[in-house]
């Protein structure tokens, strides 16, 4: 019997090698191969371009523009967050030594619920760190009416968000500061890699100095910094990815499109539409099963998809606030995070990237709809 291959939940979005190769055999002749070289400037005003922001830092990694950011803001104490993201959210403000503060999300977005957030804020809440879920825009304008009210600063874990346009205007122009994850799962990557988005050159420079060790100069280190600097290899790579990554959205769309034409009758199945206004990235087309309805629970037909080779994922869960880390908090507490636990317990992460085939898309929906 033929054996099916593999459908994975994503695949990485690769430059042409050749290209690559050409850009690589540039840099070893230069022998500049990282600390703020050609390619790195290159990207980071390619990237402000591409992304409608007036300034972009390149980090490393998508984990520490989040570390970095509260850093560079000073913040401290308690900061208001969602359990419904990658743990890496959270344990951004365990290495800062704040204390996270659980809010529940909003079961129509996977977002935290602006309406929520009030209740939870004490004299020690400095901050508020929302996710822009699957890339779905938070309520920018309902969160940053609480954070004007209380004197809070919001910093934006932009991580999936990456393209991702309301009214023709970035979504990374909301809060303080944004951050993104160019992770090779995401929908455009470095292989490993990140950014901070910031709106005043002030910002930019400090971040830079902070991500350099906080070197200002040759002899002069203005604050305790860290080492995120990108390589010129990683930049290449990124400045060929860029040329790419709107075809690859658009085939995201095509398989979303596919997705939710196939499966918007079946009882028990529901997942989100596109928002007006916005321009979406596809990143991840996350399904919800209501077990009674459709006869069979989250983790079976999970269980039968995997048992055919078709590897989806449960994303988010379990949920950050139930890790061992973090349930002892009394904000993990579960009856205060009844919508984040639903959507959990209930959620599958259809494959999705550019390079699904129609018959590999036909051959998601027919494990789901038969
Ligand atoms: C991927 C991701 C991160 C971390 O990014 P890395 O580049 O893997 O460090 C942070 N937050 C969210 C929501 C993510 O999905």
């Amino acid at each position: 019997m033929e054996t099916k291959p593999q459908i994975t939940v994503t695949s990485p979005l690769l430059p042409p090698l050749d290209e690559f190769h050409d850009l690589l055999k540039e840099i070893w002749s230069s022998k500049w191969i990282t600390n703020n070289g050609s390619f790195h400037q290159r990207l980071e005003k390619a990237l402000a371009e591409y992304l409608k922001v007036p300034y972009v830092s390149l980090f490393t990694n998508g984990t520490l523009p989040l570390i970095t950011a509260l850093q560079a803001l000073r913040i401290t104490g308690e900061v208001i967050t969602t359990p419904y993201s990658f743990v890496a959210t959270t344990h951004s403000l365990w290495w800062n030594g704040i204390k996270p503060v659980f809010v529940d999300i909003d079961p129509a977005t996977g977002n935290l619920d602006p309406s929520r957030i009030e209740a939870a804020i004490t004299p020690k809440t400095t901050a508020i760190m929302p996710v822009h879920v699957y890339g779905k825009p938070c309520d920018v304008d309902a969160i940053q009416a609480i954070a004007d009210k209380y004197g809070l600063k919001v910093i934006y874990d932009a991580a999936h968000a990456f393209g991702v346009e309301v009214n023709g205007r970035s979504i990374l122009e909301a809060g303080d500061m944004s951050t993104l994850s160019f992770h090779a799962t995401k929908v455009y990557n470095t292989i490993e890699g990140g950014a901070m988005v910031m709106h005043d050159a002030k910002t930019k420079q400090r971040i830079d100095y902070l991500k350099n060790f906080g070197f200002a100069s040759e002899t002069e280190v203005v604050a305790p910094g860290i080492n995120s600097k990108v390589d010129e290899m990683r930049s290449a790579y990124g400045l060929l990815n860029l040329r790419q990554v709107d075809a690859a959205i658009d085939a995201r769309h095509r398989t979303a499109t596919a997705y939710r034409q196939a499966l918007r009758d079946i009882p028990g199945i529901t997942f989100f539409d596109d928002m007006p206004g916005v321009r979406h990235n596809y990143s991840y087309f996350p399904i919800f099963v209501d077990a009674e309805k459709y006869g069979m629970t989250r983790d079976e037909l999970y269980f039968k998809m995997r048992q055919a080779d078709v590897l989806g994922r449960r994303y988010f869960y379990p949920l950050i606030s139930e890790f061992s880390t973090y349930r002892g908090l009394p904000s993990a507490a579960p009856e205060n995070l009844p919508n984040a636990h639903r959507m959990a317990q209930s959620v599958i992460c259809l494959p999705m990237h550019h390079a699904l085939s129609d018959r590999d898309v036909e051959r998601v929906i027919r494990l789901i709809v038969d």
